[in-house]
């Protein structure tokens, strides 16, 4: 390329020196950023360094499985940007972990700490693995040397790790003692998502699915929709989607039906979520439940109802089913579970989407409270959580509508620019150092 040619230093160019696909994960987040950047104006230098991760490590994890052979299985940790304080981000154990998913999940978690305004920059780690096939021990040694051979980026002010896909409470206590271990002295702040007797903190179980519950409630009171009644759809029905729909429950909305990797069930009338937790706790998934009538994964989102809670996977409602989706409200508590493509068709539609990076930061928020606690060495009763919670919920919500609606953009464009504009400013304040 020529000097004439080159293309003007001024001008946000984004990179495409390399072919990502539609449903990559790092497209799919950059695809959004890009708009977003543009539309609030956003300094080219800035643009360029928001575009890039800070930090990506890889890590080779040798384990010796219980039958004594050796395998290496790699690891990943990236800290997307560090500008408002420590890295956090959750680890994921799973055989689709791959270095540009988490990069866009590290994208993400930045963007949603900052839409919370909580102090805190973005991670995500994940090692490629089916924790299915390994034996606890096994899971704890993996975990264990994962842990060392990124211990140098972790740390309570450096970087915060949580569970996610495939990793709970028990792999965080594994993650907080080898750290522990290491600096010959106990350090609960360096993972949140622990379990409470050990500095986990009240109300962290559910503080996803409440935000969820918070912010559709909001939402319905924007739209001038009753509480009272209103049709919810939930896929998924694990952590986030199960107590997303027993807390919109309490508030008086229906819960016409509920799915996971089984299948779903749909009854019209409204299902009672309690008995359906008593038969997943019997038998282990919702197949089989006698009070409603089965339905797919696939027909569960095209259904007749108010809001619909996607709360399992990435990619759901893409271009091909968006134009099928009944629902007034989209509440996204699952991360990425709309493609950009989808999103135009929704916004044709007039679906008043809740994007992810809003919708479910409840989880996120807790932590932080987590974070906080173990800080001070002093905790909180659940009531303290659930309320400190619902305001942070209530005040981002209106923070994210009020953007959209001054930039007539929609509810995700919105998120992603308050979040990026306020990355962008203390980046400004701190300037560059070099
Ligand atoms: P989970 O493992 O507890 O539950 C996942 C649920 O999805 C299960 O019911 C599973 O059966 C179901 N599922 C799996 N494949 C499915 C399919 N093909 N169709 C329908 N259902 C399917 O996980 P979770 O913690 O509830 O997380 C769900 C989503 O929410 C993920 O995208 C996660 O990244 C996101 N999220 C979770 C939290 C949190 O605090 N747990 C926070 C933010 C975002």
């Amino acid at each position: 390329m020529t000097a004439t040619s080159r293309p003007s230093q001024n001008v946000i160019m984004p990179d495409k020196d390399r072919f990502l696909g539609e449903e990559n994960p790092f497209e799919a987040m950059m695809s959004r950023f890009d708009f977003a950047a543009k539309t609030l104006n956003l300094e080219p230098g800035l643009y360029k360094i928001l575009r890039h991760p800070e930090k990506q490590i890889i890590v080779s994890v040798p384990v010796q499985r219980d039958n004594g052979e050796v395998d290496v299985y790699t690891g990943y940790r990236v800290l997307y940007n560090t500008s408002r304080g420590p890295a956090k981000g959750g680890i994921r154990f799973d055989l689709q972990v791959t270095l540009d998913e988490v990069k866009a999940l590290a994208a993400w978690m930045t963007w949603k700490c900052a839409v919370v305004n909580l102090p805190f920059g973005g991670a995500k780690g994940g090692v490629v693995c089916d924790p299915s096939t390994m034996s606890n021990a096994e899971l704890e040694k993996l975990t264990r040397r994962y842990t060392s051979a990124i211990i140098e980026t972790l740390g309570p002010d450096s970087d915060v790790p949580a569970p996610d896909v495939n990793t709970n409470e028990r792999v965080m206590a594994w993650v907080m003692d080898t750290y522990s271990m290491h600096k010959r002295h106990t350090v609960t702040a360096v993972v949140t998502g622990k379990p409470v007797e050990m500095g986990g903190s009240l109300g962290r179980r559910e503080a996803t699915g409440r935000g969820c519950m918070i912010v559709t409630r909001e939402a319905l009171k924007k739209l001038g929709m009753k509480l009272q009644g209103t049709k919810v759809v939930v896929q998924g029905f694990g952590n986030v989607g199960s107590i997303a729909a027993e807390l919109m429950e309490r508030e008086g909305m229906t819960i016409i039906a509920v799915s996971d990797k089984s299948g779903g069930i749909y009854n019209p009338k409204g299902l009672v979520v309690a008995d359906v937790l008593a038969h997943v706790r019997q038998n282990k998934f919702l197949k089989g439940y006698p009070k409603a009538q089965a339905i797919s994964n696939e027909e569960i989102l095209e259904l007749p109802c108010d809001v619909l809670v996607p709360a399992a996977l990435e990619n759901v409602i893409t271009a091909k089913n968006a134009g099928n989706i009944k629902a007034k409200i989209i509440c996204e508590g699952a991360n990425g579970p709309t493609t950009a493509g989808a999103d135009k068709i929704l916004n044709e539609k007039g679906i008043f989407v809740i994007p992810d990076i809003l919708a479910n930061a409840g989880g996120v928020t807790v932590s932080y409270f987590e974070w906080v606690q173990d800080r001070g060495g002093y905790f909180w009763d659940e009531e303290t959580v659930n309320n400190r919670l619902e305001r942070i919920m209530v005040r981002s919500f209106g923070e994210v509508t009020s953007m959209a609606d001054r930039y007539k953009v929609d509810n995700r464009i919105g998120a992603y620019m308050l979040a990026i504009d306020r990355v962008a400013a203390v980046h400004r304040l701190r300037g560059m150092y070099a």
